[in-house]
């Protein structure tokens, strides 16, 4: 499974702490992540992470436009609700593509406890049969 992290200035620790509380998850996945985010994950958790651009320079987007084609199984995103973000716009696009692809999608780390929990128990098993159907489709650049 390819999970996706996000993680907002005021969460990264949070962030930190929850990926080495669930490492043994995490290592047998792809983990994929914000400029900075990812950084710290790496440097603190010691766990292997591609590393996109950091949120505010278009790593959002990035993560967005893996979602749009069905190549994410998790986004969690760590977000601080109190601050305003510079890339607002870049967010909102992200959390929506979650909602139109149906992509599990945690933004607090009560959620991302489960969601990760659950992930341990195979019960992302049906995102495989999603992304096999998703791959037979032919691409006709509009409306898949
Ligand atoms: P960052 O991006 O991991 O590069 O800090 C997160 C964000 O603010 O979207």
């Amino acid at each position: 499974m390819q999970i996706a992290l996000i993680a907002h200035d005021s969460k990264k620790e949070e962030m930190v702490n929850f990926v080495i509380a669930y490492k043994h998850i995490f290592e047998a996945h792809n983990i994929l992540a914000t400029g900075t985010t990812g950084t710290r994950v790496m440097l603190e958790c010691f766990v292997k992470v591609n590393r996109l651009k950091s949120g505010p320079l278009g790593g959002d987007q990035q993560i967005g436009s893996l979602v749009a084609s069905n190549e994410i199984d998790l986004v969690i995103f760590l977000r601080d609700p109190l601050v305003a973000q510079p890339h607002e716009p870049d967010i909102t696009a992200l959390l929506r593509l979650c909602d139109v692809q149906c992509i599990p999608l945690a933004t607090n780390i009560a959620t991302a406890e489960l969601l990760i929990k659950s992930m341990e128990r195979a019960d992302f098993a049906w995102r495989d049969v999603v992304k096999a159907k998703y791959k037979q489709l032919p691409k006709t650049g509009t409306d898949d």
